[in-house]
């Protein structure tokens, strides 16, 4: 088993100083970092845009698996095929959306600089504080009230396709895509102007009077002035909060933002992301027009499974499935696989080939030949979360 060294993205959003888990975790084990940067996000995988060390030496992670090959599951092609993080965030990060697999290829091909990896990026995030998100489609009820809520907005779309949300008359034409696009394509010439004059007139309103919609399209608009994230966030996408443990999974083409908290993410090993608004960075229209997902579901949560001495969260995909483990904790399960374990809190001592004590912020490096060693001396505030690919479990 080895310790590894992982590096920090200070992107814009990140939550700033010791408000900051990612912050936290790294002083818990003397990393420190000299400048005033937002702390967003820990990135613990084999990414060449962040990745992993061993510790204490500095080997790249990446290297000492190619050389190491036994630590890898037989169903393990090569090397970690996930990227495991923590993110703190602190303002809203970009509405985006993922593509499949085949669009990846397709993008990182015509669109390289846009799209670094050839790869698809479905996701999970596991709320560690509570967590304010936005994701997937509204139901249809639920976007029309909105929109008729938004004279301002109303006045530049097709009303009949408004009242036609959620009513497949015409199997060609999906009403919410259509009236969707309207408002994305207008990102740079209606909708700035639109923006203004409701957040004008809310702005004139009594705070108490607000509906939770239009309160957010005044927080959104203070932070991104005049852009069109505003409104396709707060109009369309569903707005919810996960407490600590529920979680989310997102696959490819739906459209989703984390507006605030901590978080335990895990993904395909991919930095594919299509941006539709809330950011001053590129925005694709065209390929999220034509890859979206317009399936009007209201919140959905991803259930994780009870095992007793450990939850486990596993969606249906290959790459990647993730342990949480608390004072409850008996053995590191055998998952066949490397793993990447991070300690969220409190402390406990792994006996395996090595025995190895683990604390708040440290990051684990298992191997797959470690057979279910046991875990003693389990502190009470235990928390610990490990990523690994599923298919190989005894
Ligand atoms: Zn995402």
């Amino acid at each position: 088993m080895q310790k590894l060294i992982c590096p920090i993205q200070h992107y814009l959003w990140g939550k700033e100083g010791d408000s900051s888990l990612v912050s936290q975790l790294k002083k818990a084990v003397n990393d420190q970092y000299e400048n005033n940067l937002p702390f967003a996000e820990l990135w613990m995988g084999t990414h060449p845009n962040g990745p992993a060390r061993l510790h204490p030496h500095g080997q790249l992670l990446t290297d000492y698996l190619a050389n190491n090959s036994l630590f890898l599951g037989k169903h393990e092609k090569g090397g970690l095929e996930f990227l495991f993080k923590v993110l703190s965030v602190g303002k809203p990060l970009s509405i985006q959306a993922h593509p499949t697999k085949e669009q990846a290829i397709v993008l990182h091909r015509i669109k390289p600089n846009e799209y670094p990896d050839d790869n698809h990026k479905p996701e999970m995030a596991i709320a560690l504080t509570d967590f304010e998100l936005l994701c997937g489609f509204k139901l249809a009820e639920d976007i029309k009230t909105t929109l008729f809520r938004l004279p301002e907005l109303l006045e530049a779309l097709d009303v009949v396709q408004v009242n036609s949300i959620g009513k497949f008359e015409n199997p060609d034409v999906d009403p919410l895509k259509k009236v969707f696009c309207a408002v994305l394509e207008g990102h740079s010439t209606t909708m700035p102007a639109i923006i203004r004059r409701i957040c004008d007139r809310l702005n004139g309103e009594e705070v108490a009077s607000l509906t939770d919609t239009e309160k957010l399209i005044l927080r959104l608009d203070k932070l991104y002035p005049g852009d069109v994230g505003v409104l396709i966030g707060a109009t369309f996408l569903n707005h919810f909060t996960l407490k600590q443990g529920e979680s989310v999974f997102l696959g490819p083409n739906v459209p989703h933002a984390y507006l605030d908290g901590d978080c335990i993410e895990c993904m395909a090993c991919s930095d594919n992301t299509i941006r539709a608004g809330l950011t001053p960075k590129y925005k694709d229209i065209e390929t999220l027009k034509a890859n979206l997902h317009y399936d009007m579901t209201g919140p959905i949560k991803f259930a994780p499974e009870d095992k007793k001495d450990h939850i486990l969260y596993k969606p249906r995909v290959k790459e990647f499935a993730v342990i949480k483990y608390d004072k409850n904790a008996k053995v590191l399960n055998n998952v066949g696989a490397a793993s990447i374990l991070v300690v969220i809190g409190g402390s406990a001592t792994i006996m395996g080939s090595t025995e190895v004590t683990l604390s708040r912020g440290e990051v684990l490096l298992a191997p797959a030949t470690e057979s279910s060693p046991k875990i003693t001396d389990i502190s009470d505030d235990f928390l610990c979360y490990r990523a690994y690919k599923p298919g190989n479990e005894n």
